[in-house]
Formats: C-alpha cells, sequence, structure tokens
C-alpha cells in the first residue's frame, strides 16, 4: 500500500496557488496560464494548446482536457463513449483551429493519465501515438447543461463527480 501524498498546490513559478485536485492528473496556474503535469507528489512542465472553436447554446462555456499524442486527441477527463470522442477530437483538431497555450476557461476534471493514450487509440482504431512522444493537453471549450456537455455537432455525458453547479470541479 502507498503513502498518502498530498498535491503541491503551488506553482513553481508565481508560489500563487494551482488549480486541481488530488484526483487529476493536471494542475494549472490561472495567474501564469501554465499547466502541470501531476506524478505523484511530482509537477512536470506541460505544454498546452487550446482550441479555437465557439461551441453551440449558450449556457456556462468550460474547457473540456484532451491529450494530443501525435495525430491523434484522446479524452483526459472521465465522460461517455470515451472511444467515440477520442475519434471525434481526432478527426476535429484540423477544424478546431489549435492554437499555443491556455486561456480562460481552463481544462478541468483531467483524470486519465496521458499513458493510457495509447491504449485508447488501439481500442478506437486510430493511429497509434509515436513513442517517446512527450504528452500535450488541449483544452476544448464546451457548453455544459446539467451534466451534459455540448460541442459541435456532438454532446456527451461527464463524471458526476467532476460536475458541481453546472461547471468541472
Ligand atoms: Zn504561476
Amino acid at each position: 500500500m502507498s503513502a498518502p501524498h498530498f498535491l503541491p498546490l503551488v506553482c513553481p513559478r508565481c508560489s500563487d496557488d494551482l488549480a486541481g485536485r488530488a484526483v487529476d492528473r493536471v494542475a494549472f496556474c490561472p495567474a501564469c496560464r501554465r499547466a502541470y503535469r501531476v506524478d505523484g507528489g511530482t509537477l512536470t512542465d506541460l505544454p498546452a494548446r487550446r482550441a479555437t472553436l465557439r461551441p453551440p447554446g449558450d449556457g456556462p462555456l468550460l474547457a473540456l482536457p484532451f491529450w494530443i499524442a501525435g495525430e491523434v486527441a484522446v479524452p483526459a477527463f472521465l465522460g461517455s463513449r470515451p472511444l467515440t470522442m477520442a475519434r471525434i477530437a481526432t478527426r476535429s483538431l484540423a477544424a478546431w483551429r489549435i492554437e499555443d497555450g491556455l486561456a480562460p476557461p481552463f481544462p478541468r476534471g483531467a483524470r486519465v493519465a496521458p499513458a493510457s493514450a495509447a491504449a485508447v487509440c488501439r481500442l478506437a482504431r486510430l493511429p497509434a501515438p509515436p513513442a517517446g512522444t512527450p504528452p500535450v493537453l488541449l483544452a476544448v471549450p464546451a457548453r455544459i447543461d446539467g451534466g451534459r456537455f455540448l460541442l459541435p455537432g456532438e454532446a456527451g455525458t461527464l463524471y458526476p463527480d467532476d460536475v458541481h453547479e453546472g461547471r468541472l470541479l
């Protein structure tokens, strides 16, 4: 049994509080707009990109976290139909107009480790991520409606523990 660990919830750059929970694989600093990968108690710089799409509707906006691995994108959040979401994200990357860096809303609820991207790709019959590629976080803006999220032409359900009062925790 491993000892409990605690996330050092302080940004290594600006010493501001990081946003992230013990179950999350990603913490981010809203002040620096930087993301960190969380492995046990260790924080590692995590390159991050964002999609500039405009989700349908006019409810609250959130950002769903994905892992970019080579030419594919797989969900880093827990939700319904992860394989379908991986296929949709992968074929939408060009249409979503990806830019470098993070901007609000920041992606929350990244519970899935980047190491599982290869298995998701295999199950979803997507190209395998190139070996040794460091993971990149992708923030995809979505509309939220209760426990559902809306993307252009697609909707899904979020893990109930991750959603509270219309936002991802
Ligand atoms: Zn910071």
